[in-house]
């Protein structure tokens, strides 16, 4: 397919693709979906190699928050039966940790609910990081705490954040349809903030919220436009007691053609497969492994994943390699940016850790036929029925007195 062949060819120039090719890949159908696998695969390999990167959440305050993230099962008036408990101790939290280090994690995502932190909150994140890091130097740490304040992101990178996670979630022509109580341009600054303080960006999006494939296209583009190292693809999990608890809008099929139009427009970031991959991709997760660099090994935020052995055996048998500790994952023009820089992905932002940060909706004349035709890719499909049977309120881990899954 022509289309395929110039993507390719871009995504190894590190060419941004036009948004009517992001729109035709979304558009393809079901019948094209393993040549849009391979092809996007390529660039995967070209960039990352056969290297997946795991990450680990451990969710450090749960619930009780005064936002209104429709998606989000921790949200103020929530009917979810989550877990809701206040700050972890850094010492707990650290053993939480170390379960997903022992994993082999090397990066580990401290997640707090909350609008933002207060300068009070900033310290005991520090404390956090201090005690994760005398147990475990070279891992990296990522927070992921709402939205920031003026020099907030400054005292976190002084106290050891290697990055700071917050998606922007969906474009911003559809961001109040979400979220009532923030803006998605105060997401936008909060990376903003954490990049200017040195720290690595990491921001993503949520998709099956409805959203259109414009949508997804805008929220991929200004991510891009952003430029955060990592970018977290969550794919809804409609948790029972949200807003969103009756929307299974995907398909495993869809999944992989927004994970690909991800790859395509952002060829050399760490692309992360994140939140929903088990309920809707189910039995084609591998498949998943040839367009995303990057997972969360075990369990997400306020629900549980497949057990982390089954997460390393998907990776061995699908013939990838966890990236190890020496390995550095971005490739070398990246990463001796970042250096240069002084040295971005995460839980606000669905179950895969981040209150998350993208444009300008393409008009309906720029999309091409293929993308306004009834394909079975174009726009949000409804799955066929619902699988709330897979998702399982998380009941183990930080906040209780069960081992952590990892
Ligand atoms: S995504 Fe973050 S800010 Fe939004 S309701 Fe959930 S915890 Fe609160």
């Amino acid at each position: 397919m022509d289309l395929l062949n110039t993507l390719v060819e871009k995504g190894l120039r590190r060419e941004t693709p036009t948004r009517e090719e992001a729109l035709a890949v979304l558009a393809t159908s079901d019948d094209e979906v393993l040549d849009v696998v391979a092809a996007a695969g390529k660039v995967r390999r070209a960039w990352f190699g056969r290297r997946v990167k795991l990450n680990y959440l451990v969710n450090l305050k749960s619930g009780l928050c005064p936002e209104d993230c429709s998606y989000c099962s921790q949200r103020l008036g929530s009917k979810s039966e989550i877990l809701k408990y206040t700050w972890l101790k850094p010492e707990q939290a650290a053993a939480a940790a170390g379960a997903g280090v022992a994993g082999g994690a090397k990066r580990v995502c401290l997640v707090a609910s909350g609008r933002g932190p207060t300068d009070r909150d900033v310290e005991r994140v520090s404390q956090t990081i201090a005690a994760i890091k005398e147990e475990h130097q070279d891992v990296e740490i990522c927070a992921c705490l709402g939205l920031l304040s003026q020099g907030q992101a400054e005292r976190l990178k002084d106290a050891g954040a290697n990055a700071y996670n917050h998606n922007l979630n969906t474009s911003e022509a559809t961001y109040g349809d979400i979220t009532t109580t923030h803006t998605y341009a105060d997401r936008v600054s909060t990376v903003q903030q954490a990049q200017a303080a040195g720290m690595s960006a990491c921001s993503g999006l949520i998709a099956g919220m409805g959203e259109s494939d414009a949508d997804l296209v805008d929220v991929v583009f200004s991510l891009r436009e952003l430029d955060p190292d990592s970018v977290p693809v969550n794919f809804l999990i409609p948790i029972e007691g949200t807003p969103l608890a009756g929307d299974w809008n995907l398909t495993p099929q869809r999944c992989l053609r927004i994970l690909a139009m991800v790859r395509f427009v952002c060829p050399d970031v760490e692309v992360r497969l994140a939140g929903g991959r088990e309920i809707h991709l189910r039995s084609l997760q591998p498949l998943a492994l040839h367009l995303a660099n990057s997972i969360f090994l075990g369990d997400y935020l306020t629900t549980e994943g497949q057990a982390g052995k089954d997460d390393l055996a998907m990776i061995a048998d699908a013939g990838f390699e966890v990236e190890g500790a020496d390995t550095t994952t971005l490739p070398a023009h990246r990463a001796d940016a970042a250096a240069a820089a002084g040295a971005g992905c995460g839980g606000h932002g669905g179950e895969g850790g981040g209150c998350g940060p993208c444009g300008d909706a393409a008009p309906a004349d720029a999309v091409p036929a293929q993308a306004t035709a009834a394909a079975p890719g174009a726009g949000p499909v409804a799955s066929e029925r619902s699988h709330a049977d897979l998702v399982a309120v998380r009941r183990r881990g930080a906040g209780t007195d069960l081992p952590p899954n990892a």
